[in-house]
């Protein structure tokens, strides 16, 4: 069996084991295999391997590997930063957008959705650890961001994302996974309409376990699976 087959196994097997300790139902935890700078030929060998979501961070890479594999049947989701003038390559490529954080980019994404008569799933990539130099809103402005992008007729709001701040130790982290959690479940119980707040997009290779442990339905996890990036 290959290293990545291999490590694919023991992610899934890791992936179960946390959602049960948690007392989570391990279907409800989707893995999306990151897989920025991994080439056509190994996503492939990844998808033959029973992978069916990845995630890329460009869209201009993006688009080369979709094209090479648009014969497998894998989603693909968009988990970098997206600049508003981007988003017409985005918008209709990626089932899922995970980083929405501005009203102008999802305005934009609205527009460019609504030419091509579809409409976008996004997620809301909230800052919670309050980095200058992380992409994401703050905490605060999250719940109306939420509404006025679920008020968009071609968008439609799916929850939340997330990158907390590095720590190597990964119970330094969970309190920031928490509160996203907690953020989730507070825009939810506003009842906002267009938005349906399942999905929490949290937790990478090295801290996927406390992800989940509050609540993750999305971990994105590239150098697990692939190995280091170069
Ligand atoms: C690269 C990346 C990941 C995956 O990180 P690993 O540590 O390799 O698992 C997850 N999310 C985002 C937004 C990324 O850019």
């Amino acid at each position: 069996m290959s290293d990545m087959k291999k490590n694919i196994e023991q992610i899934h097997g890791r992936i179960q084991k946390a959602a049960r300790a948690a007392g989570r139902d391990p279907d409800a935890v989707r893995l999306v295999a990151v897989t920025k700078t991994v080439e056509a030929e190994r996503i492939r060998e990844a998808a033959e391997a029973g992978l069916d979501c990845f995630g890329e961070n460009y869209v201009q890479e993006a688009r080369e590997k979709i094209e090479a594999l648009a014969d497998a049947n894998v989603s693909w989701h968009f988990i970098g930063h997206l600049q508003s003038n981007k988003a017409k390559y985005a918008v209709g490529l990626f089932d899922l957008i995970h980083s929405v954080d501005s009203l102008k980019l999802a305005e934009e994404i609205d527009r460019q959705a609504a030419k091509r008569e579809l409409v976008q799933n996004i997620l809301v990539q909230v800052n919670v650890g309050r980095e200058t130099q992380k992409s994401g809103i703050d905490e605060e402005a999250a719940a109306a961001l939420v509404r006025d992008a679920a008020g968009l007729e071609h968008v439609r709001v799916n929850g939340l994302m997330t990158m907390p701040p590095f720590f190597d130790a990964p119970e330094k982290v969970q309190p920031y996974f928490r509160r996203l959690a907690e953020l989730r479940d507070e825009i939810a119980a506003q009842n906002i309409a267009g938005a349906e707040m399942k999905e929490l997009s949290m937790g990478m290779t090295g801290d996927f376990e406390a992800a989940i442990a509050e609540g993750a339905t999305l971990v994105r996890i590239g150098t697990a699976i692939f190995g280091e990036r170069t």
